[in-house]
């Protein structure tokens, strides 16, 4: 029996859909009837590497795409401990870990410390994702319950809500009332970020974009000020912070010109915390940021606040702004990624 799947097959080629058998659930995994499966920007960071790096970074050719999953449960392989049931709507939790390390038995599995020496992958970033009609989850553990939440708008909720929530929560202790926070990048992570915000901490938010249509975004879901992301920018985040700068800057681009923006907007204590791939740097020194502020340089989230951010959903407090395209017009969304016309996060509906 023979699938869809949208897969990266040539390096800097675009994603194409193919033909492919439906695999068979081995040994304590799970084999998902895909509902939907969210675009990441990091997904176009991958398929642009050069052939070197692809490979000494332990992709696999051909890769089907799609970190951010769900899906029913369809056929439960052999011997997986678990109460899951065929029929169960349930979301891909994506950083895959071992399971067994001191970080993975705390939930956090995006920090597992053997996967790398495992070879253990998250789907489509590594592992065969989510943009087919079928896909393997390696185990059980890696499911989280849907319930009643709609898979295509909520689907995101699995990496554009969860890294933004797990960054945000960590500076929580900075973001009391009266305080600010600043977004850069209103795009997929960004506008949920923002939402994230609002729902959890009492901080007045201004967002950054370079494009105006996202900045209408921004304020539809939230942002108490929007600005242009330009030279002008840290001037205007200063005039609003009274003199002070951002208690937390929030940076979803992570390119030179946002992370020296983040870098020069930080107050004295701030938390500067990069999430973007955009292959930026910083320099630090006495003297070069507010004193006592802190980098965090995040990746992705833990089990736990997955389900956090599908209670927040479930709550009606945060919610995706999505475009969906079918798995045939699958390519058609990462052109409309590279060319930064989606508005929210594409979703694939196979
Ligand atoms: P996206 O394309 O949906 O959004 C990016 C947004 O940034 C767009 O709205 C774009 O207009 C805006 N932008 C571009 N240049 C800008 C600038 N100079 N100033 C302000 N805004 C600018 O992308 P996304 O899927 O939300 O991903 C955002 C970034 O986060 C990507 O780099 C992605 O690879 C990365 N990411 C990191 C993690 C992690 O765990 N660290 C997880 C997911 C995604
Ligand atoms: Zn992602
Ligand atoms: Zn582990």
């Amino acid at each position: 029996m023979l699938m869809k799947a949208l897969r990266y097959v040539e390096i800097g080629k675009p994603p194409v859909v193919v033909d492919i058998p439906i695999p068979k659930p081995g040994p304590g995994q799970v084999l998902l009837k895909i509902t939907a499966g969210g675009v990441c920007h990091s997904d176009d960071y991958v398929m642009g590497l050069p052939e070197k790096d692809y490979h000494e970074q332990g992709y696999p050719l051909p890769l089907t795409l799609g970190h951010e999953g769900a899906g029913i449960v369809h056929e439960i392989g052999e011997g997986v401990d678990s109460t899951l049931k065929v029929g169960d709507a349930v979301a891909v939790y994506g950083p895959w870990g071992c399971g067994r390390c001191h970080n993975c038995s705390m939930g956090k599995e995006n920090y597992c410390t053997n996967a790398a020496a495992e070879g253990i992958r998250p789907p489509g970033l590594g592992s065969q994702g989510s943009m087919a009609e079928y896909m393997i989850v390696d185990d059980a553990r890696h499911l989280v319950p849907l319930g009643d939440l709609d898979p295509v708008q909520n689907v995101s909720l699995t990496d554009a809500g969860l890294t933004p929530y797990h960054a945000i929560k960590n500076s929580l202790p900075k973001l009391g009332a009266g305080t600010v926070a600043v977004v850069i990048g209103t795009g997929g992570l960004g506008h949920v970020g923002i939402q994230i915000l609002k729902a959890i901490s009492g901080a007045t938010v201004i967002a950054l974009d370079v494009n105006d249509e996202k900045l209408k975004l921004a304020t539809e879901v939230g942002a108490d000020h929007v600005l242009i992301s330009d030279a002008s920018a840290a001037e205007k985040i200063r005039e609003l912070t009274g003199g002070l700068g951002a208690n937390a800057v929030f940076d979803f681009v992570g390119a030179n010109p946002t992370i020296a923006l983040a870098q020069s907007v930080a107050a004295l204590e701030a938390d500067i915390t990069i999430v973007g791939i955009g292959g930026g740097s910083m320099t630090l020194g006495f003297g070069s940021i507010a004193y006592d502020a802190a980098v965090r340089i995040p990746y992705w989230g833990s089990r736990a606040e997955l389900i956090e951010v599908l209670d927040l959903a479930r709550a009606g407090k945060i919610h995706v702004q999505t475009e969906s395209y079918t798995l045939d017009d699958g390519p058609k969304a990462y052109e409309d990624l590279a060319s930064n016309s989606i508005r929210g996060r594409a979703v694939i509906v196979p």
